[in-house]
C-alpha cells in the first residue's frame, strides 16, 4: 500500500490540470449517485484520476484494459483506499475477461473504457449504461464500426479524438514511454541502430521522432501514401517491411492492425532483431508464427525473450503487448494530466447531457478540450496573445476589406 500510494501521490503533485478539476468537482460533486466502471491501464495516473471521479460523488469499480499492465502495488493501494479494484498483473486471458465482468456486475451507469473490452461485454450482456467514453484509437475505430452498422446501443464520447488528447498523448507521450520501455527492458544504445517504426500515424510520428533524437536512423513502414509521404519529407527513410526487414536493429510497431510483421518479415531479419509494439493489444507482431518458427524460447531480461530460429535469435520485447506500459510506466505524467483531465470532463458531460445524447460516437465538445489547453499552459505558466476586436472582425466579415 505504502509504496503504491507514493507512487500516487507523486503522479498528483504533477497533474496540475487534473488536479484543478478535481478541486472543483470536491465542491460540485457533478457525478453525486453515479456508478463509474472503468477498464484502464491500473496505475498512478489511473488512480488519480479514479480519486478524482470519487470526489466527484461517484462510486468507482476499475480493471485493466490490458492483463499485463497493472502495476500491482497502485492496484493494493486503490483497494486499501476502498475503491473496487479487480486488476492484477499477469492476468491470464480468462482472469482478464473475468475482471471486466466483475466491473460489469457493479451496474456502472457510466464506463470509462480503453480499447472497448469493457463497451463489447456490456453489448453481449445487452448491459446499458446512460454513456461511456473510449480512450484510444483502435477503440474508437471498433466503436464507429458499431455505429455505422446501428449496433451502438449507448452514447459513446471519443475521448482520444480531443486535440489535447490525440496530439499529446498519442504523439509525444507514445514518443518518450516506448523509447522509455524499450530502453528499459534491453539496457541498449539507440544510437547508430536503425530502427523501424511501423505506421506514421500519431504514435508513429512521435516514436520516429524521438529514436532520431536519439540518434538512431529512423526508417518508416506505411500502407497510406499521404502518411508515407510526410514522414519522407519529414527526412525519414520510408519502405516496405519486406526492404525494412533486412535492415532494421529494431521494430516497433504503431499501426492499430494486426499481422504488420509476420513470418515473411521474421525469416528476412538479421541475427539478434529486436521486436517491441507500441501499438494494438498483442497482434500487431504475429507472435504465433515466430513462435511457429522457433527451435525454442528463453526469457534472456525481465520483459525480453530469446526466440532462437536456428540460423539466427530474435529477441521479442513484452509479449509483443504494449512495450510502454508492460516495460515502464505508461505515458509520462503531465501528459496523461491532459488525457484524463479529458476522461474527468467527459463523465461530468455524459452526467449531465445523457438524455440529449444519440447512440453515436461523439467528440469531446470543443469548449471542454480548450479548458484543458487553457489549464495546461497556465499551469506551465504560458500566456498566449487574444484577438483584438478589429481582428476578430478581419477573420470573420468578408466585407471588411483586404
Ligand atoms: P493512427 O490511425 O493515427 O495511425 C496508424 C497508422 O498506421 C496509419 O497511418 C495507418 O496508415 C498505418 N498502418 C495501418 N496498417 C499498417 C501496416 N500494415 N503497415 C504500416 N502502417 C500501417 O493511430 P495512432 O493514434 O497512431 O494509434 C496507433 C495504435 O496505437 C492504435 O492501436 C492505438 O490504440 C494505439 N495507441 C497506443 C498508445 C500507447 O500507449 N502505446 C497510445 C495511443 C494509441
Ligand atoms: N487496451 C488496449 C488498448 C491500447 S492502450 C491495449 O492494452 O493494447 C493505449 C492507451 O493507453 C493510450 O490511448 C493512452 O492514453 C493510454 N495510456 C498510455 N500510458 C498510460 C498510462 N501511464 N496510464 C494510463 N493509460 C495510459
Amino acid at each position: 500500500m505504502e509504496k503504491g500510494l507514493r507512487k500516487i501521490q507523486w503522479a498528483e503533485k504533477h497533474m496540475k490540470v487534473l488536479g484543478r478539476i478535481r478541486e472543483e468537482f470536491r465542491k460540485e460533486k457533478p457525478l453525486e449517485g453515479y456508478k463509474i466502471g472503468m477498464a484502464l491501464h491500473v496505475e498512478a495516473k489511473t488512480a488519480v484520476l479514479v480519486l478524482t471521479l470519487r470526489d466527484a460523488g461517484a462510486e468507482v469499480a476499475i480493471t485493466g484494459c490490458n492483463p499485463m499492465s497493472t502495476q500491482d502495488d497502485v492496484a493494493d493501494a486503490l483497494r486499501d483506499l476502498g475503491i473496487a479494484c479487480f486488476a492484477k498483473r499477469g492476468m491470464s486471458n480468462e482472469e482478464y475477461y473475468k475482471a471486466l465482468e466483475a466491473v460489469a456486475d457493479t451496474r456502472p451507469d457510466i464506463v470509462i473504457d480503453d480499447g472497448a473490452d469493457l463497451i463489447f461485454l456490456l453489448h453481449s450482456r445487452k448491459q446499458k449504461v446512460i454513456g461511456a467514453s473510449e480512450e484510444t484509437t483502435t477503440g474508437v475505430i471498433r466503436l464507429k464500426a458499431m455505429e455505422r452498422e446501428g449496433v451502438l446501443a449507448f452514447p459513446v464520447i471519443a475521448v482520444n479524438d480531443a486535440y489535447t488528447k490525440y496530439l499529446f498523448d498519442n504523439r509525444y507521450g507514445t514518443g518518450q514511454s516506448a523509447i522509455d520501455g524499450i530502453l528499459r527492458a534491453t539496457n541498449m544504445l539507440l544510437a547508430g541502430k536503425t530502427i523501424v517504426v511501423a505506421g506514421y500515424g500519431w504514435c508513429g510520428r512521435g516514436i520516429a521522432m524521438r529514436a532520431r533524437g536519439m540518434g538512431a536512423k529512423v526508417v518508416v513502414t506505411e500502407v497510406d501514401e499521404i502518411r508515407a509521404l510526410e514522414a519522407l519529407m519529414d527526412g525519414f527513410d520510408v519502405m516496405p517491411m519486406e526492404k525494412a526487414a533486412r535492415i532494421g536493429d529494431i521494430f516497433i510497431t504503431a499501426t492499430g492492425n494486426r499481422d504488420v510483421i509476420r513470418k515473411e518479415h521474421l525469416e528476412l531479419m538479421k541475427d539478434g532483431a529486436v521486436l517491441a509494439n507500441a501499438g494494438h493489444f498483442n497482434v500487431e507482431i504475429a507472435i504465433p508464427e515466430l513462435e511457429n518458427m522457433s527451435r525454442g524460447k528463453r526469457e534472456m531480461r525481465d520483459n525480453v525473450v530469446e526466440y532462437d530460429l536456428g540460423d539466427k535469435k530474435l529477441y521479442l520485447l513484452a509479449e509483443g503487448r504494449l512495450v510502454n506500459l508492460v516495460a515502464a510506466d505508461g505515458h509520462p505524467i503531465e501528459v496523461m494530466d491532459m488525457s484524463f483531465s479529458d476522461q474527468a470532463l467527459a463523465a461530468k458531460y455524459i452526467a449531465e447531457n445523457a438524455d440529449k445524447l444519440e447512440n453515436k460516437v461523439y467528440r469531446l465538445p470543443d469548449e471542454l478540450d480548450r479548458i484543458v489547453a487553457r489549464f495546461k499552459l497556465e499551469s506551465m505558466g504560458v500566456e498566449i496573445d487574444r484577438l483584438t476586436e478589429e481582428q476578430i472582425k478581419y477573420l470573420t466579415d468578408w466585407r471588411y476589406g483586404t
